[in-house]
């Protein structure tokens, strides 16, 4: 489902942030993608979502070839992955309802199904009863879930998540954890970088370890492995 062969990856100002990375995430995997700062994690999330492209090698997502995707077509493929953030990025203005309906407007999703379809959502992460507030009126924690149900209105085969948890304190990290892995269990593939050794520790799942752009450790049920 996610295939890198030989990626590279050199910004436009000469700095090598991956440097051949090798790897196959199988279809509905949870990995956790861990490393220090600067690592490269990042990139490698971007790269998967097609926010960056690599300077060489082969990217396929969803038996698509990302590197030499046609601009037309990028909808097609961003619409199959899920991206959650560290920040939440959710549009201030916007009320919990119109952010997730409006990932499902601009893939011009049919009115009754947008309606449908993100109240259920909603009910998944256990907001619905917070359909018409703003995100400023939530916890970090709500406008986490307000998040994931944005990114998984459009049914994406996976999802994405940058330091998930790391605006979040412990219980509520707890909680986005239940959720991811609920998500998972139904059918989402889930690539989640993240420094919450806690979580690395008791969730094991594979864990795919990143240091100066080289891919140092993959590991199943693997642990977290830094002391930070
Ligand atoms: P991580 O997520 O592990 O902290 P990143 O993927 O963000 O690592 O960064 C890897 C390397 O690439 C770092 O040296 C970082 O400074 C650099 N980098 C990240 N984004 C850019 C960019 N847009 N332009 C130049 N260098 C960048
Ligand atoms: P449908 O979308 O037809 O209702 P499913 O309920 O089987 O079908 O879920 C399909 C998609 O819903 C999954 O691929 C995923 O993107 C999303 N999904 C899975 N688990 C959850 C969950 N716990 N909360 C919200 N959405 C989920």
């Amino acid at each position: 489902m996610i295939e890198m062969h030989d990626i590279w990856k050199t910004y436009p100002d000469g700095t090598p942030a991956l440097q051949g990375i090798n790897i196959v995430i199988d279809r509905n995997e949870f990995v956790y993608v861990v490393g220090p700062s600067g690592a490269g994690k990042s990139t490698f999330m971007k790269l998967i979502y097609r926010e960056e492209v690599p300077t060489k090698g082969q990217l396929s997502v969803n038996g698509f070839n990302i590197g030499k995707l046609k601009q037309r077509k990028i909808p097609y493929v961003r619409r199959n992955i899920g991206v959650v953030f560290q920040d939440f990025r959710l549009l201030p203005k916007l009320s919990v309802y119109e952010n997730v309906a409006f990932a499902m407007e601009v893939v011009e999703s049919p009115k009754r199904q947008i309606r449908r379809r993100t109240m259920e959502v909603l009910e998944l992460v256990g907001l619905k009863h917070k359909a018409s507030s703003l995100p400023a009126q939530l916890s970090g924690g709500e406008q986490q879930r307000v998040a994931i149900a944005r990114a998984i209105v459009n049914s994406p085969s996976v999802i994405v998540a940058d330091e998930p948890t790391g605006n979040l304190d412990p219980e509520t990290s707890w909680g986005i954890m239940k959720l991811l892995e609920e998500i998972n269990f139904r059918g989402t593939t889930i690539v989640m970088a993240t420094h919450n050794k806690e979580i690395v520790n008791t969730l094991r799942k594979r864990v795919i370890a990143i240091e100066r752009g080289t891919i140092v450790r993959d590991q199943q049920r693997g642990d977290y492995g830094y002391e930070v």
